[in-house]
């Protein structure tokens, strides 16, 4: 699909292209749906092989934050910049100042924060150019790393499911295998096995699957493995498209509940899950801890406030389970519904 036909077709506000001679700089900052509030979403500092590439990414990362931030229930909309890593050799410095000022031109109706390829530290280098930004430092008054509120989402997320579908009210001695222990997969752990979990665990990276071995007793699974492991959930916590063809047919569990972003390799896998009688919970919904962390850091930072904002993501994962099982309809479809009836109250 062409650039303006996906604009089109999806309603974004706006794209805004910069390219920096002195520092190098070439971003783009995409923004979906402002209705909410400011847009709000991460700076993503990776290789794209076209400048088509890095704009449709954008474009795509914008509009999955509006239904996000919505979902969450903050009063933000859906943004998200890329900034095109140079080929040649750069001063990270003076890249990111030129992306500050960039940001800076939008006057709050983009608010930047980390996400692939930058860093804390780049967020402090932006703020020096526009208070429009979040991540910054704990020590500075910010929100710091989002990755525990993530976790502990994902966590409600799983309690709410597992009180639907099993009618438990606690995760004592449940199975629960987990893709990718990086940084949401090991605080996923490490909440899991303080509510009683039973742990298995696979990671590329071996000295992560061992930590978790020996910090929380988790069983290692290998990367095939952890697919077909017997167990009540399966909480995909590394890159996208976990569940896949190949992969939705060996699932032996029976809640789909993880952080990682775009899980279903497309849509057709939702309806999959369901068939299989597996209850997913949409990844946007579940894994929207890190963001309500940032967001609290544009009104004040106050990690209570962020943490107590959090725990609602049981309510949410409950009531796209329960409209999802009346409506005998799958629950990403659903959850896109209640983000659509949200924005539709705006009009
Ligand atoms: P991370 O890079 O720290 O962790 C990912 C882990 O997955 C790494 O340890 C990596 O070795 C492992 N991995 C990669 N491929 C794998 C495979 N095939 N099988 C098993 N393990 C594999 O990233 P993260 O910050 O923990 O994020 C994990 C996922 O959650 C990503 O999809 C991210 O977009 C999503 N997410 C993260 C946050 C956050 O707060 N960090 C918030 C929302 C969503």
């Amino acid at each position: 699909m062409g650039v303006f036909e996906l604009m089109s077709q999806h309603g974004y506000g706006g794209v805004h292209l910069r390219r920096d001679q002195a520092s190098g700089l070439e971003a783009i900052i995409a923004v979906h749906d402002s209705r909410l509030g400011p847009a709000l979403g991460g700076c993503r500092f990776i290789h794209y092989d076209t400048e088509q590439e890095a704009l449709i990414d954008a474009l795509r990362l914008a509009r999955g934050m509006t239904y996000k931030a919505a979902l969450a229930g903050l009063n933000h909309g859906g943004g998200k910049s890329v900034i095109l890593r140079p080929r040649n050799r750069f001063d990270r410095t003076a890249l990111f100042k030129a992306f500050g000022r960039f940001v800076e031109e939008l006057r709050g109706h983009y608010i930047t924060a980390e996400d692939s390829g930058t860093s804390i530290e780049d967020m402090e280098v932006i703020r020096s150019e526009t208070k429009h930004v979040t991540g910054v430092a704990a020590s500075a008054g910010g929100s710091g790393d989002p990755s525990p509120f993530t976790a502990l989402g994902v966590r409600r997320g799983i309690e709410a499911c597992v009180q639907f579908t099993l009618g438990k009210s606690s995760l004592e001695g449940l199975r629960v295998a987990v893709q990718g222990v990086g940084h949401v997969g090991y605080q996923l752990c490490k909440e899991l096995h303080g509510a009683g979990a039973k742990l298995i665990v696979a990671d590329v990276d071996t000295l992560k699957a061992e930590r978790a071995q020996r910090e929380f007793k988790a069983e290692v699974a290998t990367l095939e493995e952890i697919f077909h492991a017997e167990c009540d959930v399966f909480a995909p916590c590394a890159l996208g498209s976990a569940i896949n063809n190949a992969t939705v047919g060996r699932l032996r569990c029976r809640i789909v509940a993880g952080a990682a972003n775009n899980q279903l390799s497309d849509g057709s896998m939702g309806y999959a899950l369901m068939q299989r009688g597996i209850l997913y919970a949409p990844d946007y919904a579940i894994n929207a801890g890190g963001l309500v962390n940032v967001a609290q850091e544009v009104l004040g930072y106050d990690a209570e406030k962020a943490r107590t904002r959090t725990l609602k993501i049981y309510d949410t994962i409950f009531e796209i389970a329960d409209r999802a099982a009346r409506a005998m309809t799958p629950t990403h479809i659903i959850a896109n519904k209640m983000v659509e009836e949200r924005l539709a109250r705006l009009r």
